[in-house]
C-alpha cells in the first residue's frame, strides 16, 4: 500500500509539473523589492515561473490564494536535519545512524511543509554524511523535503567539540570531525567533499568548561589563520563555500580574513567585525531562536542554565540591533533541533529585535539564496526562476506571525500543500 500510494503521488506530481498553473495572489512579495503587490497572478509552466502579472492563459489550472500572501519558497541558511531535540549525547551515543536517518526524513518533510523549499544543512552532528544522503534521496523523489546543500560533518580541532568527560581510554564519537594542522585540515576537507559535501562548516571558536573553574564556560579560538586559509582554498577548488560557527570577534576576524563566506550565531560580534564583514561581503546568520528555545518554559530548564541563556540572548539582541545600523548582510537561519515545523518563529524574533518585516522576508529569500549561490534559481518570484513558492495566511507586514502559517507550498512546480 505505501508503494502504491507513493507511485500515485509521484505520477500526479509528474503530470502536474507539465501543466500550466495560474496562481492568484492576494499579496505578493517577490523577494527583491521591499513592497507587497496586491492582486497579482503568477503563471507557472512545468517547474519554472513563466510570468508574473498578466492574464490567466486559457486552460490553465487556477490556484486561488487571493486571501493569502505569496512569497518565494523560503530559504533557511542554517538547519540540522539530524538534530531532533533529544539531549545531544543521547543522539550521538544511543541512537543508531539508521534511526537518526529516519528522524531526518521527518524533519525534511516538516521543513518543506513549513514553507522552506531550500535549506543549507550545516552539519549532521555526528551522523557522518547523512545529510548528503538525505539530499540525494529528496532529489531522487524517495522522500519529501526541501532542496538541500549539505555540509556533512563540520570541522573543529582536537579538544574543540563535544562530548567531553569520558575516560581517555574509551573512543567516543564527536559531533564534528576533528582535524589539526595544515595537512590534517586539507585531508579532512578533501574527505568531506569526496563524500558529498556542498559546503564546509568549521568551528572558528568553541566554548568548554574551564580548567580552573568547571562551572564557567570558556570561549577560545580553534583553527589558526593558516588552517582556515587552507580549508577555504581546498573547498574553493570545487566551488564550495565555508561557513564559520563563531561567537566572538577575535576568531571571527581570523575567519573573515581567511576567506569564509558566512558567520553563524555571532552574538558577541563588535562593530569592527561587522565592518570587516561588509567590506569582504561576508554574510551573518544570527540564528536568534536557537538561543531562545525553551526560555518561555522555566520549569524545563535548570535555573543556572536559564541564567546563562538569558545572558547570551540579551547580548544577542544588542548585537543584532547594532548590526541593523551597519551594511552587513543578514541571512535568515533557524538552527532548530527537532521542532522543524516551528521555523517561522525566527521571523517573529527578528522583527521583535527591530528588523523591518519586509527586510526579514528578503533575508529569508533572496539574501539566503545568494549566500547559497543559488540566486539564479530560487529566492525570488521572477520569470525563469524555478517554481518554488510559499503562501502564508495573513499579511506578514502587519502581522509577522503569519509566517508561522504556511498554507501553500510549491517546489519545482509540484504542490505539496494547499489550502
Ligand atoms: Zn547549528
Amino acid at each position: 500500500m505505501p508503494r502504491l500510494f507513493l507511485l500515485a503521488l509521484f505520477w500526479t506530481a509528474a503530470a502536474t509539473a507539465q501543466d500550466v498553473t495560474a496562481i492568484r495572489c492576494g499579496r505578493l512579495f517577490d523577494g527583491r523589492n521591499l513592497t507587497l503587490r496586491e492582486n497579482v497572478t503568477v503563471i507557472v509552466a512545468g517547474n519554472r515561473i513563466r510570468e508574473v502579472g498578466g492574464a490567466i492563459p486559457p486552460g490553465a489550472r487556477v490556484i486561488d490564494l487571493s486571501r493569502a500572501t505569496v512569497l518565494p519558497g523560503l530559504v533557511d541558511s542554517h538547519t540540522h536535519m539530524y538534530l531532533h531535540g533529544t539531549p545531544y549525547e543521547e543522539a550521538l551515543l544511543k541512537r543508531s545512524l539508521q534511526y537518526r536517518a529516519i528522524w531526518a526524513t521527518v524533519a525534511a518533510r516538516k521543513t518543506l511543509l513549513a514553507g522552506f523549499t531550500s535549506v543549507r544543512d550545516i552539519e549532521t552532528e555526528g551522523a557522518w554524511y547523512g545529510d548528503a544522503a538525505l539530499r540525494d534521496a529528496i532529489n531522487d523523489g524517495l522522500v519529501i523535503g526541501p532542496r538541500m546543500q549539505a555540509a556533512t560533518r563540520a570541522l573543529s580541532i582536537t579538544g574543540g567539540y563535544t562530548p567531553y568527560g569520558y575516560s581517555p581510554d574509551v573512543e567516543i564519537p564527536h559531533g564534528a570531525q576533528l582535524a589539526d594542522g595544515i595537512d590534517g585540515v586539507r585531508k579532512a576537507v578533501r574527505e568531506q567533499l569526496a563524500n558529498g559535501a556542498d559546503l564546509i562548516k568549521i568551528y572558528a571558536d568553541h566554548r568548554r568548561r574551564g580548567a580552573h573553574d568547571p562551572d564557567k564556560l570558556v570561549a577560545f579560538p580553534t583553527f589558526s589563520f593558516d588552517e582556515i586559509r587552507t580549508i577555504v582554498e581546498e573547498a574553493s577548488k570545487t566551488g564550495a563555500k565555508v561557513a564559520a560557527h563563531v561567537y566572538h570577534s577575535q576568531a571571527a576576524q581570523t575567519a573573515i580574513r581567511a576567506g569564509v563566506a558566512s558567520l553563524e550565531h555571532g552574538m558577541y560580534l563588535d562593530d569592527e567585525t561587522f565592518r570587516l564583514m561588509a567590506e569582504k561581503g561576508v554574510y551573518w546568520v544570527p540564528t536568534l531562536m536557537a538561543y531562545l528555545q525553551g526560555l518561555d518554559e522555566p520549569a524545563r530548564i535548570a535555573p543556572e542554565r536559564r541564567r546563562m541563556m538569558l545572558g547570551t540572548t540579551s547580548r544577542h539582541k544588542e548585537t543584532f540591533q547594532r548590526a541593523l545600523k551597519l551594511p552587513v548582510k543578514i541571512a535568515f537561519g533557524t538552527d532548530l533541533s527537532g521542532n522543524h515545523e516551528n521555523a517561522g518563529q525566527e521571523f517573529v524574533w527578528m522583527v521583535e529585535y527591530g528588523m523591518k518585516p519586509l527586510e526579514v522576508l528578503r533575508s529569508a529569500t533572496l539574501t539566503a539564496a545568494e549566500l547559497m549561490g543559488w540566486q539564479d534559481r530560487v529566492g525570488t518570484v521572477e520569470a525563469g526562476k524555478l517554481a518554488d513558492l510559499t503562501a502564508v495566511d495573513g499579511n506578514p507586514v502587519t502581522d509577522i506571525a503569519a509566517m508561522k502559517r504556511a498554507v501553500f507550498v510549491m517546489k519545482d512546480g509540484v504542490v505539496y500543500k494547499q489550502p
